[in-house]
């Protein structure tokens, strides 16, 4: 591993790593999604990207696991030029205060979900990429693979499958969506299937972290050569992982460590300090809010090591 100049973040991340394994912390693997609850609660990997493009990992950072929400991060990145202003119509900006799967707000916002990572929120940003889209999820599949350096990103099918059988929910928060006018396309299934679809991805640690580091790097992507956003639309999309990431939870997260992120129930957390690096924890067993409990700690712990504040 090739060190960075000023930190060593290899040391960092061996400290806490060991630190947070000794941590006696008690959550629970998801599994309302049932093939999630299949994964071992043990699985713990770190993986710190910096912006010279040196890769520093720890644990199970090369065993892929199922992104989830942290997909809805590439979906709105996938949507935003596309459509400028016109899609905060649609979706809003605000942090919601509610679980990532709520539908109460819906009924008395008229069907305007409150961001873009709530699942209604990101029903609206896939719609829209299947408007965009002949094949969006093919589009989707080749757009986060190439962010995250050339690499094969593949869905799980068994995860897949199983949340297509449990996806009431979802089910019932997207018509609830039609029926404010706020789904453009006929086929709600479909709808369904596509967003099932990206939060179905596997990817590790590594891949994680790499497809992260434009939003570290002003909108450029080391990993594919590209200048995937401009620096003005990263700083709104950091804007918006820092106040609405973690659900009812930004809040403490951003109390607690302070930097832009996503989560997902399959246990993964991205983050990035912007100018400086992006970062991927994996842990499965999560808190009452759905976000990895070894993956907040260990990420408080990182940037109390670094010393960092951005405020
Ligand atoms: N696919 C999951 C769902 O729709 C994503 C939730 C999450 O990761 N917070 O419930």
């Amino acid at each position: 591993m090739k060190q960075s100049k000023s930190v060593d973040y290899q040391a960092i991340i061996d400290e806490v790593y060991a630190e947070v394994k000794s941590l006696d912390l008690q959550g629970k693997v998801a599994d309302y999604i049932p093939e999630l609850a299949k994964v071992s609660s043990e699985k713990y990997g770190i993986c710190l990207v910096d912006n010279q493009g040196n890769t520093f990992t720890a644990g199970d950072a090369e065993e892929p696991f199922s992104i989830q929400s942290i997909s809805k991060v590439f979906t709105l990145t996938m949507v935003f030029h596309a459509f400028k202003s016109k899609l905060w119509h649609r979706v809003n900006v605000e942090p919601s205060g509610n679980p990532f799967n709520s539908i109460a707000q819906l009924e008395y916002e008229n069907g305007i979900p409150r961001n873009p990572f709530m699942n209604a929120g990101a029903l609206v940003i896939t719609d829209a990429l299947i408007s965009k889209f002949e094949n969006a999820k093919e589009k989707i599949a080749t757009f986060i693979s190439d962010i995250a350096g050339c690499t094969n990103i593949q869905i799980n099918g068994e995860v897949l499958m199983s949340e297509m059988d449990h996806a009431s929910r979802n089910r019932a928060v997207a018509y609830f969506l039609k029926a404010h006018q706020n789904i453009e396309n006929e086929n709600i299934e479909n709808l369904i299937q596509t967003y099932i679809y990206h939060c179905s991805m596997e990817m590790n640690c590594v891949d994680l972290a790499r497809s992260f580091s434009f939003f570290a790097d002003q909108g450029y992507s080391r990993y594919c050569d590209r200048q995937i956003l401009t620096p003005s639309q990263t700083k709104r999309l950091n804007a918006l992982m820092l106040t609405c990431g973690f659900y009812d939870e930004s809040g403490e997260f951003a109390f607690r460590v302070g930097l832009p992120g996503k989560s997902g129930v399959g246990g993964g957390i991205a983050a990035v300090l912007p100018g400086k690096f992006s970062i991927a924890v994996w842990s499965p067993e999560l808190n009452t809010k759905g976000n990895s409990l070894r993956g907040i700690k260990t990420l408080e712990l990182i940037t109390d090591k670094i010393s960092f504040s951005l405020f």
